[in-house]
């Protein structure tokens, strides 16, 4: 092997690697040792800010090949039959800092970002198929409930279950965060979801609504309440070492992509509304329809630039994939890219990992670390022969029509909405006897750690409005620790 030679960043060789340039082997420093001068630079710059929330992950490159036809319901080129798309994954706990242990009680993230052909398609879900709150002014609320607090810097399970129990929304998502897959045993052990509801567009210009279900083709497993606190002493970083020791050995782990395919005129008189974020469309309203399968099998080979500065978008359309009225996901398709501009900065897509693999031809110019060069002409209109949209391609998607006063209000409810039924079904028909016991003495030890009243009284009936069974066992279960 050649023998490496030290240099700066600016490619010069250095006289040592070891010793600092001074005024004899025990004399000050010198200024002038810039070589010294840049390794302290760039120690001290080479922290980002971490995701704010999200900030603890890991992640993986493979493939997404499809397996079955959908082209009668999206145009989309990756959705194609046969076609190979590379992507990138990125897991993560949502509430915990950078180091924060893997096997906290949280929703995992479950971000994808697909190279296709006509530009980056991403989908930055979740484990779940439901969410917290459905309207994004509370988004940012949510998220510091789970955080800490202000004077003392630490998480606060009453701060938590304060705001859970005045969103009757969350029941949904809490009830899923409590139960078994509120611990997934590996980040290769668990399910995505878009959660959101998207569309899509076919060749005819005709529009469906669309929910994507990623099933783990290693099988949903859990950790029980007390292997996780085991294990987040004896080694935090259990899933991201899991994930990345499983490629290494070849073990290669895959998800069957299943949809959830609502024909556009359903949506108006569906009984739930189809846009709420905090519901589900059962499988037996709208099946799934297998589309294809994603491997990851290729580890990073540097997590900063790969995984850290990767930076998924819910923005990133494709033509055939679209948006819908669900509020949750128009107001992160502004907020994700905001938080890449703040986080990694203007250029972000010009990184490696975010760059498309198609051809990038736009009115772009200039800004901080950008690298990929500008072209004249940069304006448009021009008559010079610079990029121009192609109106019969690529012109106007189908949308849906949208009318009436500007209002802060409430979305629209359909005749089955209410904040406590999808909830109630989950713990009455989904959950065996054994994952029900293990739902009660999960809730019963969160509501034991420094929940207090009026708090606690509030989560009682929170309970007892999903399941008065579950209420009764719940408040039984505290009252009797109690006292
Ligand atoms: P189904 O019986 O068709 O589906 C129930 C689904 O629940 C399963 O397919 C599985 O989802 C999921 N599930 C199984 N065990 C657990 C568990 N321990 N914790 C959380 N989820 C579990 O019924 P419906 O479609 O009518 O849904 C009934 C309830 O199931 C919903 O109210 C919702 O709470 C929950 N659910 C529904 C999903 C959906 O998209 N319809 C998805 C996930 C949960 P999967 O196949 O995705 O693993």
């Amino acid at each position: 092997m050649t023998e490496k030679i030290a240099t700066t960043d600016g490619g010069a060789p250095v006289p040592s690697v070891e010793h600092s340039l001074s005024v004899g082997p025990d004399g000050p420093i010198l200024l002038q040792d810039h070589y010294l001068i840049e390794q302290m630079d760039n120690f001290n710059r080479e922290r980002i800010p971490e995701r704010q929330p999200h900030a603890k992950g890991g992640g993986a490159f493979g493939h997404f090949e499809v397996t079955n036809d959908v082209s009668q319901y999206t145009k989309a080129a990756v959705f194609q039959p046969g076609v190979k798309t590379e992507m990138v994954a990125r897991f993560s706990t949502v509430a915990g800092e950078r180091g924060s242990p893997d096997t906290w009680r949280d929703p995992r993230g479950f971000s994808l970002k697909f190279y296709t052909s006509e530009g980056n398609f991403d989908m930055v879900g979740n484990n779940t198929p439901v969410f917290f709150v459905r309207d994004p002014m509370k988004f940012q609320h949510f998220i510091r409930s789970q955080k800490r607090m202000a004077a003392t810097n630490l998480r606060d399970h009453n701060m938590q279950w304060d705001f859970w129990t005045l969103v009757p929304e969350s029941a949904h998502q809490v009830t899923y965060l409590m139960g078994d897959r509120g611990i997934p045993k590996t980040w290769r052990h668990m399910n995505g979801y878009s959660s959101h509801t998207y569309s899509w567009i076919n060749a005819n210009d005709e529009m469906f609504w669309v929910k994507y279900h990623f099933h783990t083709d290693q099988g949903v497993d859990y950790l029980t309440q007390e292997d996780a606190d085991r294990i987040a002493g004896e080694d935090g970083d259990y899933h991201q070492r899991d994930l990345y020791d499983a490629i290494e050995a070849g073990n290669h782990p895959t998800w069957t992509l299943k949809m959830q395919i609502m024909p556009f005129e359903d949506a108006a008189s569906y009984r739930f509304n189809p846009f709420d974020m905090t519901k589900v469309w059962p499988h037996a309203d709208y099946p799934l329809i297998e589309v294809g399968k994603m491997t990851l099998d290729r580890n990073p080979a540097d997590y900063h630039s790969e995984i850290e500065q990767l930076a998924v978008e819910p923005s990133n359309f494709v033509p055939g994939i679209g948006p819908s009225p669900d509020k949750m996901l128009l107001g992160r398709m502004f907020s994700y890219p905001d938080a890449h501009r703040a986080r990694i900065g203007v250029n972000y897509n010009q990184l490696p990992v975010n760059a498309p693999k198609s051809p990038v031809n736009n009115y772009s110019t200039a800004g901080r670390m950008r690298f990929r060069n500008a072209t004249d002409p940069v304006y448009a209109p021009n008559s010079k022969g610079g990029p121009r949209a192609d109106v019969s391609r690529y012109g106007e998607p189908a949308g849906w029509p949208v009318s009436g006063e500007m209002v802060h209000a409430a979305q629209t409810l359909h005749a089955e909405d209410d904040d406590w039924g999808q909830a109630g079904t989950l713990v009455r028909v989904v959950l065996s006897d054994a994952e029900r016991d293990r739902l009660v003495s999960n809730i019963v030890g969160h509501l034991l750690d420094g929940v207090t009243e009026p708090v606690l009284q509030r989560a009682f009936e929170y309970w007892h409005n999903v399941d008065t069974d579950l209420g009764d066992r719940v408040e039984k279960g505290v009252r009797t620790a109690q006292f």
